[in-house]
């Protein structure tokens, strides 16, 4: 099969507007391959892009969703180092903007959406429009901004071309009902607070920072090293400490205090990174450790007569290991949260379980109250 040589003359016409992607576009049917500027391609339907927001909502929620196809095609962006590589051989030296608008010029035409035009542009901030994206309108019955795709796919490109970080947004989306998909690009660095901070506020999940090499035997979450433990954990230590020092001494003295260390470890890791209010560290906290399956927070009060703080939680990872019993039974989860609500706020805390789902309640409570002696 002979291919067409694309050289700079096509180049310049296609910026230019005196050539399009019909003129590179190769598909035989015969052998099953189709080529668009040089690039194999294949049809890319709507119902595999919807099919992969979906997949991810299914985990996550709508707008968290949206972030993790930004990832996604944050990768698919990284690719465009080949053709600035291909076009620098040509002696084709683009700005970043310009290539970014070629780049995505080559795209639109081929069904990825209207033609993007460039709103402004400085050394490191980029801005770019177009009216619809093909992901604002396949996506369209979500009603919110939700083209992850364009957002990472843009922050690939330009990390790509100019060897340094861009942190895209869209202002406004198509599909959340604004006459146009506008995209801000600033390049720069992205800090672990701005991702702890994230994840807290529930606007980025820890699946986006979780990077898993099980072939190596290792993970990380932000750069952190983390390890995955089955939740029989909590069953297996119980068991065997009760044995060693029997069961209320393991339960209320061991486990709490292990994990009260633990919770006070991980503030005190929090606020060397440089998180200072205690409130935000205590959110933090809950937000990461739910997010790492220990439980889900239900809800906080704050018992101002008693001075008594009140957390609700489902899905108890420790109730659910440990099973039925007559008594209240998550002491290592009753120890982290005095812990943590004890660092962030540098005072003595007392946490007790007052109601467990381990004996036929609906959530586990927990009382953390000043301790006085
Ligand atoms: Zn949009
Ligand atoms: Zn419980």
């Amino acid at each position: 099969m002979e291919r067409k040589k694309i050289d700079r003359n096509d180049i310049e016409a296609v910026i230019k507007g005196d050539k399009d992607i019909t003129q590179f576009l190769e598909i035989h049917p015969g052998e099953g391959i189709t080529s668009a500027f040089g690039v194999r391609t294949s049809s890319n339907p709507n119902y595999l892009l919807r099919a992969m927001y979906e997949m991810n909502e299914r985990s996550l929620n709508r707008k968290l969703a949206v972030q993790m196809m930004r990832k996604l095609y944050r990768s698919v962006g990284m690719g465009a180092t080949g053709l600035n590589m291909f076009l620098k051989k040509q002696g084709l030296e683009l700005k970043p903007h310009e290539f970014l608008l070629l780049a995505f010029k080559l795209q639109h035409q081929q069904g990825w959406g209207a033609p993007f035009e460039l709103v402004s542009q400085s050394d490191d901030k980029i801005v770019v429009k177009t009216k619809y994206t093909f992901e604002s309108d396949v996506m369209k019955d979500w009603a919110m901004p939700v083209c992850g795709v364009h957002v990472g796919w843009m922050e690939g490109v330009l990390d790509a071309v100019t060897g340094k970080n861009w942190v895209g947004e869209e202002i406004t989306c198509h599909a959340a009902g604004g006459d146009a998909c506008e995209f801000v690009f600033t390049q720069r660095g992205v800090t672990w607070n701005e991702r702890a901070e994230g994840i807290r506020k529930g606007e980025r999940s820890l699946t986006e920072f979780l990077e898993l090499k099980p072939l190596e035997g290792k993970i990380t979450l932000i750069e952190e090293p983390v390890i995955m433990v089955p939740r029989m954990l909590f069953s297996s230590m119980m068991g065997s400490m009760s044995k060693i020092v029997g069961e209320a001494a393991a339960g209320g003295v061991i486990n709490y205090r292990a994990y009260m260390e633990l919770g006070t470890q991980n503030i005190a890791f929090f606020m060397k990174m440089g998180i200072k209010v205690p409130n935000t560290l205590i959110d933090m906290a809950l937000a990461f450790y739910g997010q790492m399956g220990w439980f889900k927070v239900v809800k906080m009060d704050w018992n101002e007569a008693k001075k008594e703080k009140i957390i609700t939680l489902d899905n108890s990872a420790e109730a659910e290991s440990l099973g039925k019993n007559d008594k209240p039974s998550c002491h290592c989860t009753s120890g982290l949260l005095a812990g943590i609500v004890s660092s962030a706020f540098n005072v003595r805390v007392q946490g007790k379980e007052i109601k467990c789902k381990s004996k036929g309640d609906q959530y586990c409570e927990f009382s953390l109250t000043n301790k006085t002696e």
